[in-house]
């Protein structure tokens, strides 16, 4: 678990939802859910909401132990509408209260998002909400959401994998109180077939995916792994019992290469 700064925590590893279709959402939560995780992060743009709650809510599991993660679209930022889409998800979720509700993207051009922050800010006093957090913020988006907010974001989650390891955005985060949540952690699957990632990883009886999540559990990121593969799902899962030494993780830091997958947060608007 990691803790947060107002006061609650999350758990480091647990299950992202990106592009899981809805008819195969169900299943994919219940098993992550079965398998030991107990973070599930979905997103209003995901289409899945519906199906992430009905997994959740028919696991059986205390809602205290789980931590449920959704995203306010692009397109409902603004004050009324944000809470309008807000409490959609929340009907969708079939949930009392979200643990973490994010801001999606900056959409800087925009230029709504201390408006929305604001909206959150008041969702989560009441009670609604536990953490507020954002998304794919760059650290002139955090500053003028310091400029014009009372809340420090509880979380920003970013892209972050072995090819763009953020270790500026990381630095601006800690200097905050801001904890990074990686999105993408394993570029997906763009470096499986890599050689470092691979041989470091036989060396511990592990795959590269797996090489690449204890990377992340080492330094420090909270992160959101996807698949729905039953398998995949539990090797994810299984980065407990290995330790990666500081030569291998000076490896993996030498696999940086600035390349992102997805859109520049500067310029998406979704
Ligand atoms: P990931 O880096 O988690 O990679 C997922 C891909 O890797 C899938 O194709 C999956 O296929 C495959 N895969 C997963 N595990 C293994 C494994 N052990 N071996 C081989 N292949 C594997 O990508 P995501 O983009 O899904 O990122 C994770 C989560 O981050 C998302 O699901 C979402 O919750 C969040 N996210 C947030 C964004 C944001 O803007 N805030 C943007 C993008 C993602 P298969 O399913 O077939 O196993």
């Amino acid at each position: 678990m990691i803790g947060l700064n107002d006061g609650t925590r999350i758990p480091q590893l647990g299950f992202g939802t990106f592009q899981i279709d809805p008819e195969d959402t169900g299943a994919a939560v219940a098993h992550a859910l079965d398998v030991g995780y107990r973070s599930i992060d979905t997103a209003a743009a995901y289409g899945n909401e519906r199906e992430v709650g009905g997994a959740i809510n028919g696991s059986g599991i205390d809602r205290a132990e789980l931590h449920v993660t959704t995203k306010l679209w692009n397109s409902n930022q603004g004050s009324d509408r944000a809470t309008t889409a807000f409490e959609e998800s929340l009907s969708k979720l079939g949930l009392d209260y979200v643990d973490l509700y994010l801001i999606h993207w900056p959409v800087p051009s925009r230029d709504l998002y201390v408006e929305t922050w604001q909206a959150m800010e008041e969702l989560r006093a009441d009670g609604r909400i536990r953490s507020i957090g954002v998304s794919n913020f760059q650290e002139s988006h955090l500053d003028r959401l310091a400029d014009g907010a009372d809340t420090v974001p509880a979380v920003n989650q970013i892209e972050l994998h072995p090819a763009l390891q953020q270790r500026r955005m990381r630095e601006a985060h800690a200097q905050r109180g801001i904890v990074t949540e990686a999105w993408s952690p394993l570029a997906q699957g763009q470096l499986f077939d890599d050689e470092t990632l691979g041989e470091i990883g036989s060396g511990h009886g592990k795959s590269a995916a797996q090489t690449m999540l204890r990377w992340h559990m080492q330094l420090g990121n909270v992160t959101i792994p996807k698949s729905v593969n039953p398998e995949r799902i539990e090797s994810n899962f299984d980065i407990w019992d290995f330790e990666l030494s500081q030569d291998e993780m000076a490896a993996i830091e030498s696999l940086d290469a600035g390349n992102r997958i997805g859109p520049d947060p500067d310029e998406f608007t979704g």
